[in-house]
């Protein structure tokens, strides 16, 4: 595989980052996931101005343009040959020469950046899509500001391990008793064919499979409120599913042992899927 590196592209096995960087250190990094398509890249805007964001929170600089970035994108979706996978992007604030809880000076340190890609065939005809998901519910013991993309993701690497252990596929997180969101997700209940999803705050990533879906969906008439909700209502609700770049729209079937509807994947979560798929194929660059 061809991955790129500050600036140059090689093979993953010559590809080096110092063991000094705060990536590594500190997790002081963010990343971004961009899914591809019939080799082409879906909502590579969105993902480049939440990458901007995600950037200015945290006062890192962006060690290269956003039409720069794009062209590194298509350039591996090229040189990998990817038709169907995904694209990650890491920004780190580089490697200082001595360990420190401070910041580095930007124009002594510079950040660094790392993309690969993922080969995924079949990612748009997931055998997961048609069975659905069974998730757990977990405690939200996250830090509060969840709205920025960063690479502390010990705790969801945890939440997956915990739903793996319960026999499950993933895992919502709950805080004051409502979901905030999945492990790698935005989280949706649908009841009497209104979809419900937690509102934008700091408690949790702006998703930008969330963003399209939520106007698709209004665009087809559906019903949309943007509240949050607890396990208790998501388990009476009629269909529940999730979205991010890499699963699209996924229905969910069960939450913490108690099946949704019939037990597999609802007509809402369904056409949602189909016109996520359809739709951002269509407006892929
Ligand atoms: N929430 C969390 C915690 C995530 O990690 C992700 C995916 N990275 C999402 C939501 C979905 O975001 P997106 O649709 O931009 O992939």
């Amino acid at each position: 595989r061809t991955v790129y590196v500050n600036g140059e592209y090689l093979p993953e096995t010559e590809a080096k980052v110092s063991i000094f960087d705060r990536g590594f250190l500190m997790a002081d990094g963010v990343y971004e996931v961009t899914s591809v398509l019939d080799g082409k890249l879906i909502d590579f805007d969105g993902h480049a101005k939440r990458l901007e964001r995600s950037l200015r929170e945290l006062d890192m600089a962006a060690p290269i343009t956003m039409e720069e970035l794009l062209e590194v994108h298509r350039e591996l979706v090229r040189l990998n040959g990817i038709e169907e996978g995904m694209i990650y992007l890491q920004i780190t604030r580089g490697a200082p020469e001595d360990r420190d809880f401070a910041f580095p000076d930007p124009a002594k340190v510079p950040s660094t950046i790392v993309l690969f890609t993922q080969n995924k065939p079949g990612l748009a005809n997931s055998p997961a899509a048609a069975k659905g998901l069974k998730v757990i519910s977990i405690e939200d013991i996250r830090w509060g500001r969840r709205d920025i993309k960063t690479v502390q993701l010990l705790y969801p690497s945890m939440g997956k391990m915990m739903a793996k252990k319960a026999g499950c596929d993933d895992a919502w997180m709950v805080e004051d008793g409502f979901v905030t969101e999945g492990t790698s997700n935005n989280a949706y209940i649908v009841k009497d064919g209104k979809i419900i999803t937690r509102q934008l705050s700091n408690d949790i990533l702006h998703g930008i499979t969330r963003a399209a879906v939520l106007k698709f969906a209004e665009e087809a008439q559906m019903v949309v409120e943007e509240r949050p909700f607890t396990i208790a209502e998501a388990q009476a609700a009629d269909e529940a599913f999730i979205t991010s770049a890499s699963t699209f729209v996924m229905p969910v079937v069960e939450i913490d042992g108690t099946a949704l509807g019939d037990g597999t994947p609802g007509p809402v979560s369904k056409r949602l899927r189909e016109i996520y798929l359809e739709e951002s194929r269509k407006a892929a660059i």
